[in-house]
């Protein structure tokens, strides 16, 4: 079976491959400064770090950090472009000004071809919203904006603290992208109680949205220390998902995806060093080409 990968479209519509940096904008997450929760939601192990309190380099710092980094392991050359990455917390979580300076010194590196952001649905106020899209607008590149949804069923949301619930993530949806933004959901394959039906429910709504969803990670279940998932699940294991129903179930999510809608992930790399389950997600090699073969054979 075919589906568009986050690589064939970056492809397609750059006519190259693209490379991520990831950049740091010192926003910390409503729902875990006490804000919402102190707590976080129960599989996030942000936060864990204190990582809270590192002192941020510049943007344009960080940029040529992230780079030269990432030119290491590529034949010399140039030319090469990138998506500038804010990836972890909540980075529409602030003070919208000084946020949208943060993501113009971003967008405005000629290395640099999308800007992605990621936050939550609850985050996003108009003026940010109306910001951004005038960012988009000034430099005719595009913006992502990558929401943590996980699930769209409210009774997953309470059971992992999320902090909001579906209406919340239709109306951020609906207002991102009357302003043309682009909008990647997050959707966590694996929840012990969730049925695949549920699974399923989730994507099936999702590859329903209007206008279409522009794209979708997928990604397993990572039980880690230090989260409250962790300590469930060490205090009393659960069922983890096998390699092979995680690929059966990925199958008939993919199958359910509009076509135009990109695919950014289809399995996560679990942080080994705190990974206590599914052990077999450390392997990503081996994850990979099972995933890869069982893509190609369906
Ligand atoms: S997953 Fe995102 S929203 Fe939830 S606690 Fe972690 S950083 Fe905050």
């Amino acid at each position: 079976m075919y589906y568009l990968s986050l690589s064939d479209y970056l492809k397609r519509i750059y006519g190259q491959k693209v490379y991520k940096i990831s950049l740091q904008s010192g926003c910390s997450c409503p729902n875990r400064d006490g804000t919402i929760s102190r707590g976080g939601c129960t599989f996030c192990s942000e936060g864990g770090s204190g990582d809270f309190a590192a002192p941020l380099l510049p943007i344009s710092e960080q940029i040529a950090i992230g780079i030269k980094r990432v030119e290491a392991k590529l034949p010399k050359g140039s030319g090469h472009r990138f998506i500038a990455y804010f990836q972890s917390y909540t980075n529409t979580y602030g003070d919208t000004h000084k946020l949208i300076g943060l993501f113009e010194e971003a967008i405005r590196d000629e290395r640099v071809i999308v800007l992605s952001i990621g936050t939550r649905p609850d985050c996003l106020s108009d003026e940010m919203i109306s910001e951004l899209k005038k960012l988009q607008e000034r430099y005719h590149k595009k913006i992502w904006v990558e929401l943590g949804l996980q699930s769209v069923h409210d009774y997953t949301a309470r059971r992992i603290n999320r902090g909001y619930l579906l209406p919340v993530f239709e109306d951020s949806y609906r207002r991102l992208k009357a302003a043309g933004l682009a909008v990647i959901v997050h959707v966590i394959v694996g929840f012990p109680w969730e049925s695949e039906n549920d699974i399923l429910a989730t994507v099936k709504y999702l590859s329903d949205l209007h206008p279409v969803l522009d794209g979708i990670k997928l990604q397993l279940l990572h039980i880690l220390k230090g989260t409250k998932l962790g300590d469930e699940y060490m205090r009393n294991p659960f069922h983890v998902l096998s390699l092979e129903e995680y690929c059966s179930i990925l199958i008939k999510c993919l199958k359910l995806l509009p076509e135009e809608t990109v695919v950014h992930r289809i399995t996560g790399d679990g942080p080994k060093k705190i990974l206590i389950a599914p052990l077999w997600s450390g392997d990503k090699k081996r994850v990979l080409n099972t995933i890869n073969k069982a893509v190609k054979e369906a």
